[in-house]
């Protein structure tokens, strides 16, 4: 079988680990002696890294392109690359060599094997912080409990996918997409490969607080709808809480004990208005979606694109 192979990679100011990646990924794909693209997505760098693209494009068509007109996050840049990307395959990775290129053959050989996704697991995270690693493993346990999805421990967004699975994707509907949620959600036949991630070869990590935070919520707001439940949930508790509260005023009256009333009142209705505020503060985040999402706005915007059988 003679097949082509896509790799679909993000970059977020990257000029100095796109031509590391390109020396490290070339061999590899020659070596294969299939045919191969490998498609950058520069999601609205301010460095030089559209040049650095350019230059190896002009060189080596290979390599190709789509820069967006500005920076929409690595999720949004993924889910172009696989709109763009031709292949049978379809590898995802990092352009900062965390994702080791060895790792591609393996991936393939699996998929040539008749698996359909290949994640890549991660066996060791060297370069990434306690806290990083802590708050993901307690993020996905929580994730998988309010959504009943299984995603797979240790696996980021380095992974192969089948042109199927691709096309699948490609055809969903919604915005706010997650790519490491819809491929547990896709089905399809699933197995992994493990390998040792390593240290960042050049740059720094392009993930603040800030991204990490709005990540993880859009994961929980995509595949799950438990927070809508909390409302239900805790006004039966403060119901019978209430109610609780009442009988115990009555029995102690009975007893002849008298609590000054003016003592609970503030927390209580401290504690009311805070939960009411909460609950309303759940049911607009998915308002707001919902708006975002019939607002039908492109997820992204492309300025250029090069070497694409199109242009
Ligand atoms: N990235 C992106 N847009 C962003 C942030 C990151 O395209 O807004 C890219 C980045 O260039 C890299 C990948 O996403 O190729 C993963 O980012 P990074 O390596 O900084 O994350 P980490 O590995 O530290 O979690
Ligand atoms: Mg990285």
């Amino acid at each position: 079988m003679n097949a082509k192979y896509s790799i679909v990679i993000p970059a977020y100011n990257e000029q100095e680990s796109i031509p590391l990646f390109i020396e490290a990924v070339t061999p590899i794909m020659q070596n294969l002696n299939e045919e191969y693209e490998v498609i950058f997505v520069n999601d609205g760098s301010r460095d030089n890294t559209l040049n650095v693209l350019k230059n190896f494009a002009n060189k080596d068509r290979h390599i190709k392109y789509v820069s967006f007109a500005r920076n929409f996050g690595q999720q949004a840049a993924i889910f172009c690359g696989l709109a763009h990307s031709s292949g049978d395959a379809v590898i995802i990775m990092d352009v900062d060599l965390q994702d080791p290129v060895e790792v591609i053959p393996l991936m393939i050989e699996k998929w040539k094997d008749g698996y359909e996704i290949v994640h890549g697991k991660r066996t060791k995270r060297n370069g990434e912080n306690f806290f990083k690693k802590f708050t993901s493993a307690m993020y996905l346990k929580f994730l998988q409990s309010i959504s009943g999805l299984k995603i797979p421990k240790n696996v980021g967004e380095f992974k192969l996918l089948d042109r199927k699975v691709v096309d699948v994707i490609n055809a969903m509907p919604e915005h706010e997409r997650f790519l490491r949620g819809l491929t547990s959600w896709v089905g399809f036949k699933q197995t992994e490969v493990e390998f040792e991630r390593k240290a960042r070869k050049a740059g720094e990590t392009k993930y603040t607080l800030k991204k990490m935070l709005k990540y993880a919520g859009n994961g929980i707001v995509s595949y799950s709808t438990w927070p809508l439940t909390l409302a239900m949930k805790s006004g039966l508790l403060f119901g019978f809480l209430s109610v609780a509260c009442f009988i115990t005023f009555i029995v102690l009256a009975c007893c002849k004990i008298f609590l000054p009333l003016t003592a609970w009142l503030f927390p209580t209705v401290a504690l009311f208005f805070s939960w009411m505020l909460i609950i309303t503060g759940f049911n607009n985040i998915y308002l707001r979606r919902t708006y975002e999402e019939t607002r039908n706005r492109p997820r992204y915007i492309i300025s250029e694109t090069k070497n694409f059988e199109k242009n």
